[in-house]
């Protein structure tokens, strides 16, 4: 049996990624430091894998993220680029001020780029793939090329395409959705693919990441799967990876003419149950995708092995592996200190993992240390740990009326606009103001013992007093104190939690440069004390105007987060969200009339495919509603970006908050136009008027401009004016000019539609 694994973190063990490329962006290095960098990070990579695993890919250190690298290599370059001009245009079209879209992979919190095809041609325009593998080959590691299937990358691009709807720019970017245009795109795309791996034809095989098999697919997309893969097969040997998720169709998937299957048999139990079911073909290798890459537990060897055992009677050949990219966990624990007692023992990241795929291996061939370690495994595995019988009681006794708010929302609103007494397109912000060096430099201070408790605090406060002089005089509606005190919207709850541990190094990559640190749900969780109340009254102490009291949501913190395994997933949302309902009764009793509990990560938990949809949506729902009920008079918003809402409307509407806001301006109005298919729509809504992820400052008429797009498929007195998101990676030479416009532009609608009196 071998050992394949992939998807190592790139970030490095000092996030030298991270360094790397921020240094070059600035100048500091030039592109052949940069390019050497890169190549040491690569060496790391190899060694690592090399030192633990017989199989592993090359090609997995792309410069800002592997769905740019492939649409580049076929050539998926958009006309505003111009020539491509090497490594400029690389990142223009990652980061530039046209850059491409970006949006999250799968159901993961990776951030990738949108392909964008604006013809059916393409060509191998530079061979990333072969490039990476010479690399590789040239320093004696036997590395496997890895690439993006041609399905996947067709499901995660977006094609030009003529507009239907009047109001909509004459050309539009969409997915690909209809038989014939999937048909046409990968009849164009797979010559190229063709030549791609007749060029890799010299490596032992290649692997074909095709995550995409695991959505709902349609007959006639098997069909055209199964006709690629027997194209390509002709050029070298093929192992499909598939992860997320059990692939849509088994018996079809086993049947795709390539040498090699690869399972996540983590995600769910469904592919394992169809192999023991349907039996696995006998001149296939199984790939047995086993050792979590989403989560951070050591996993319990002595069951794996059990399922080992029984595949290996089955297939070709059996290799053992991660059951998704590794890159969603940290690089190592060893550099960890300061976690909760009993938690260290627990933990696998990465570079453990691939241990644990090396003692699986040796266990399987009866190695007598490795055996012994699976069972000292197994028995940690079932001890109990982080046990709150307290907080269990609590879950266990909810009951329905406990997910309902006592008055409806037709009610709800008419209560709280008496109080609140708001304009016509009320103005307000998501949350966040700039996160400048000089609030950096505090923290850290503060962090570090430099900088005493209280004069931490009485820092935040002059950042909440001058926040909230800066939205009086531009005249928002409903303020908000800035959040300056959080360095991360999840991180900042999970510290205030128990139940939930933070690390200090534990840094995964959400986009380009961008890390955050994921917390750590070992235990029961409860609120020891409030957590937002002292900054968020302070604020409201300072203005007449209503103050926006900030939470994130339970389903953000538990998506954003590892969690334990050994309760159901719905358990840990609703003692999430029995803490926040704690803390929104908290601020309600200090005065805080508006409430936002932000969801940005709300869409991307749901599974892969749709039929498993409601039953995730209904505990999210439920878990929010749970946090959420507040007094009728308290008006609950919520908040999302960066995913693509239109197909799950229909249960955002459900979560029966009082005003959503989300994001728009990056996907180009299709949210707008979403709402024409939603009938009944009464929930206020703030549709982003302009896009904060760009330095630009939106103009007056932009903004009006998104308003009268708005205006054509919602009611007027529906809607907020909001920018997107959070203003926090912004500067305020940004931000403010911005806000001006936009409030501006909120008046002056406000003044044609509803004439002064
Ligand atoms: N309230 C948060 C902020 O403004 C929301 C961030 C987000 O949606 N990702 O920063
Ligand atoms: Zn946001």
């Amino acid at each position: 049996m071998k050992t394949l694994a992939f998807g190592l973190p790139k970030l490095g063990e000092r996030r030298e990624f991270k360094v790397l490329l921020e240094d070059f962006w600035k100048g500091k290095i030039d592109e052949r430091e940069f390019l050497l960098g890169m190549n040491h990070l690569r060496d790391w990579m190899a060694n690592q894998y090399s030192q633990w695993v017989d199989l592993f890919p090359s090609g997995e250190l792309s410069y800002y993220d592997f769905t740019l690298d492939m649409a580049i290599t076929l050539g998926v370059i958009p006309k505003r680029f111009g020539d491509y001009a090497g490594i400029q245009t690389y990142f223009q079209m990652a980061r530039g001020s046209q850059a491409l879209e970006m949006t999250k992979y799968f159901n993961t919190n990776y951030h990738y780029l949108v392909p964008e095809i604006e013809s059916k041609e393409f060509k191998v325009f530079k061979n990333i793939p072969l490039e990476e593998y010479e690399y590789y080959k040239a320093r004696g590691y036997r590395a496997l090329p890895k690439i993006v299937a041609p399905y996947t990358f067709l499901k995660l691009s977006k094609v030009l395409k003529k507009s239907e709807l009047s109001e909509l720019p004459l050309y539009q970017l969409s997915k690909i959705e209809t038989q014939k245009d999937m048909e046409d795109y990968l009849n164009a795309v797979f010559p190229s693919y063709e030549k791609l791996l007749e060029s890799l034809k010299h490596a032992e095989l290649v692997l074909m990441e095709d995550p995409a098999l695991c959505l709902d697919m349609e007959s006639w997309e098997w069909d055209l799967v199964q006709e690629v893969y027997g194209c390509l097969s002709k050029h070298v040997d093929i192992w499909v990876l598939t992860y997320y998720d059990s692939v849509s169709d088994y018996k079809r998937f086993v049947e795709l003419p390539v040498k090699g299957l690869g399972f996540d048999l983590v995600s769910n139990t469904e592919n394992l149950e169809n192999i023991r079911k349907e039996g696995f073909p006998q001149d296939k290798i199984l790939i047995a995708g086993l050792i979590n890459g989403r989560n951070v537990w050591k996993a319990n060897l002595k069951e794996k092995l059990t399922i080992l055992e029984e595949l290996s009677k089955t297939g070709l050949e059996l290799v053992v592996s991660n059951s998704c990219p590794l890159f969603h966990v940290p690089v190592s624990t060893q550099f960890e200190d300061g976690l909760p007692e009993g938690l260290p023992e627990r933990l696998s990241f990465a570079k453990e993992k691939l241990q644990e795929l090396k003692t699986l291996k040796l266990a399987f061939e009866g190695d007598k240390t490795a055996l012994e370690e699976v069972e000292s495994q197994q028995k940690l595995a079932l001890q109990p740990f982080g046990v709150k019988e307290e907080v269990r009681r609590r879950v266990a006794t909810l009951r329905e009326e406990d997910f309902k708010r006592e008055v409806p929302y037709s009610e709800r609103i008419k209560l709280q606009q008496e109080i609140l007494n708001l304009p016509t397109l009320p103005t307000t912000t998501i949350g966040s103001f700039p996160q400048t060096e000089e609030i950096r430099k505090a923290r850290t201070a503060f962090n570090s013992g430099k900088m005493s408790a209280e004069d931490y605090e009485e820092f935040i406060k002059r950042q909440i007093e001058h926040v909230v002089k800066v939205q009086e005089e531009i005249g928002l509606d409903v303020l908000v104190h800035g959040e300056f005190e959080r360095t991360d919207m999840v991180e900042f709850f999970a510290q205030k939690l128990e139940g939930v541990a933070t690390t200090k190094h534990g840094w995964v990559l959400s986009y380009g440069s961008r890390v955050y640190r994921p917390p750590i749900i070992y235990g029961d969780v409860y609120r020891p004390e409030p957590m937002t109340v002292a900054e968020i009254t302070y604020a409201q102490s300072l203005t007449d105007k209503p103050l926006k009291g900030m939470l994130t949501g339970p389903v953000t913190i538990l998506n954003w987060s590892y969690y334990r395994e050994d309760i159901p997933k719905h358990e840990i949302a609703y003692q999430i969200a029995l803490a926040l309902l704690e803390e929104v009764k908290d601020l309600e009793e200090a005065g805080i009339k508006v409430i936002q509990i932000d969801e940005p990560a709300f869409r991307e938990g749901a599974p892969l495919k749709r039929r498993d949809w409601s039953s995730y949506f209904n505990w999210a729902i439920k878990a929010f509603r749970l946090c959420s009920r507040a007094r009728p008079q308290t008006q609950i918003h919520t908040h999302m970006c960066y995913s693509e809402f239109n197909e799950v409307l229909e249960y955002i509407y459900q979560m029966d908050f009082d005003v959503i806001s989300i994001e728009a301006s990056r996907s180009k109005g299709e949210i707008i136009s979403a709402f024409e298919h939603f009938s009944g729509w009464d929930k206020q809504i703030g549709i982003g008027v302009y896009d904060i992820h760009s330095p630009a400052i939106p103009t007056k008429e932009q903004i009006k401009e998104v308003l009268e797009r708005c205006r054509k498929v919602l009611p007027l007195e529906l809607l907020w004016v909001n920018p997107d998101c959070g203003l926090k990676t912004r500067k305020w030479e940004e931000v403010i000019p911005s806000l001006k416009n936009m409030v501006e532009a909120a008046k002056n609608l406000r003044e044609e539609v509803v004439p002064a009196s």
